[in-house]
């Protein structure tokens, strides 16, 4: 994972050491030595993680984090604070200035990769998604009103040591809701069934190995999306990085630093929420793509690419397919006489008759305009030529009624053709009903006809 992290520090020897380590995992890595040239980096969009050092001259590391989360080119670029073992308090100044999480000097290697791979992902996401909503024009902002916090999170502590669980769950109390599950094996069942942000898991466990469960977690469809934060005791490095191998998205030292368990869990919450907006916005762009908007029929693109492998399955079973152009009869005086909305109306509810009239494995769509199309497997011209009828009386037989009041009489014209096993692609049947479909209107409109083979 190829990213751009910026290291700011005014000592040049920890500059070096830090840019050769991540230089060694094949991040590209920026270094300044002092807070303003850092902003001007970041609002350059120059950097996808900032490692940032507490006591600089000048400006200092905190002055700099305010800035940047205060400035929305660059709220969204994790920072991490790197800060002195001794200073506790400078975790707390860190998260009020709006850190994302911590390194202590000196900064050992699971630690410096760790938080810089999560921090990283969640970067990631954030732009993939600024980049989706901004191409797609959705009217939603995800980096705007209801960009996800990282609070609020439903997290799955799974713990059996009850002074641990007691201070993790005081601690998260006002940020977050907390379940506590000791045993492994109730606590998959409940990640499965339930919707966690987070899963929280002791490493330590006395009967249970903790790492069976992350295994269990990252292979299960239901839970494979879900965080995992691990906590492990200091001297256990080799459980440590089998956790990461296996998939633990980031860890706790014992005991605990509250300040840390706040920020790690406030990431990876925001993270997967980032992710599930993510997934959401890719169905949502995909359904809009093949659907029309105002009447919620597939549209013509949808059509397209689902007649092909009608008409194939057809061909290969047998079995006859049909299709229906339906076009409305001077449909153009409807908004002239009773406005573009009147009209809108009458597609929705056209719709509904066309809706009504046919099966469930009819495919109906919107070509454009106020012109449909159905597609119907397993119907022969006959069969076809009655449903037109019945779909040319169901339009004709009530008035449709508009916003306004008004009851509006409405007609449609419709081509039939079936398609020929001899002769077809689906864009000449497609095309013969539309022929049809002219004959009809000039045969006088709402009636229905066939195509000549
Ligand atoms: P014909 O009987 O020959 O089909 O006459 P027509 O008036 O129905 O056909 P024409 O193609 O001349 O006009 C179609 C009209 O449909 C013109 C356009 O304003 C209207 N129209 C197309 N899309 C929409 C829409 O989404 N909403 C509304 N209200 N009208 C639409
Ligand atoms: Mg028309
Ligand atoms: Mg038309």
């Amino acid at each position: 994972m190829s990213a751009r992290i910026l290291v700011v520090d005014d000592v040049p020897a920890n500059l070096k050491l830090l840019e050769a380590r991540l230089r060694a995992e094949y991040f590209e890595v920026a270094c300044v030595n002092n807070g303003p040239e850092a902003i001007e980096i970041c609002a350059r969009g120059q950097a996808d993680i900032i490692l940032l050092d507490v006591m600089m001259p000048g400006m200092d590391g905190f002055e700099v984090c305010r800035r940047l989360k205060a400035d929305p080119r660059t709220a969204y670029i994790p920072v991490v604070m790197v800060t002195a073992l001794d200073q506790p308090a400078d975790r707390v100044a860190g998260l009020e200035a709006g850190a994302d999480d911590f390194l202590t000097k000196p900064v050992n290697d699971i630690a410096l990769f760790t938080r810089v791979r999560s921090l990283v992902r969640l970067k990631m996401l954030t732009d993939e998604l600024a980049m989706r909503v901004a191409s797609t024009d959705m009217g939603v902002d995800p980096l705007g009103r209801d960009v996800p916090t990282g609070e609020n999170g439903r997290i799955l502590l799974v713990d059996d040591r009850p002074s641990s669980v007691n201070r993790i769950t005081t601690t998260l109390a006002a940020h977050h809701k907390v379940s506590v599950e000791a045993n492994p094996q109730e606590a998959l069942f409940l990640a499965a069934d339930r919707d966690f942000d987070l899963a929280i898991v002791s490493l330590e466990l006395e009967a249970y190995d903790g790492l069976r469960l992350c295994s269990q977690l990252r292979s299960l469809d239901r839970t494979r999306m879900l965080p995992i934060l691990a906590m492990v005791s200091p001297d256990d490095n080799t459980k440590l990085l089998r956790g990461l191998d296996i998939g633990v998205n980031d860890y706790l030292m014992r005991p605990l630093d509250k300040n840390e368990l706040l920020a790690r869990v406030k990431t990876q919450v925001r993270r997967k929420r980032f992710s599930d907006r993510l997934r959401d916005t890719v169905q949502l762009t995909l359904e809009m793509a093949m659907t029309d908007g105002l009447t919620g029929l597939h549209n013509r693109r949808y059509l397209e690419r689902h007649l092909t492998s009608l008409v194939d399955q057809s061909l290969t079973s047998g079995k006859p397919l049909s299709v229906l152009i339906l076009d409305i009869d001077h449909f153009k005086s409807v908004n002239d006489t009773h406005g573009h909305d009147a009209g809108d109306d009458v597609l929705r509810a056209f719709t509904d008759r066309i809706r009504r009239s046919v099966r469930g494995i009819d495919l109906a769509c919107r070509l454009g305009g106020e012109e449909f199309v159905v597609v119907m497997p397993d119907t022969d011209e006959s069969r076809a030529m009655e449903v037109g009828e019945r779909l040319r009386e169901a339009v004709a037989a009530e008035a449709f009624t508009v916003a306004d009041g008004a009851a509006l009489w409405v007609t449609a014209s419709i081509g039939v053709a079936t398609l020929s096993f001899s002769s077809d692609t689906p864009q000449s049947m497609l095309k013969r009903a539309d022929v049809a479909l002219y004959r009809a209107k000039n045969e006088g409109r709402n009636r229905v006809a066939a195509a000549a083979a």
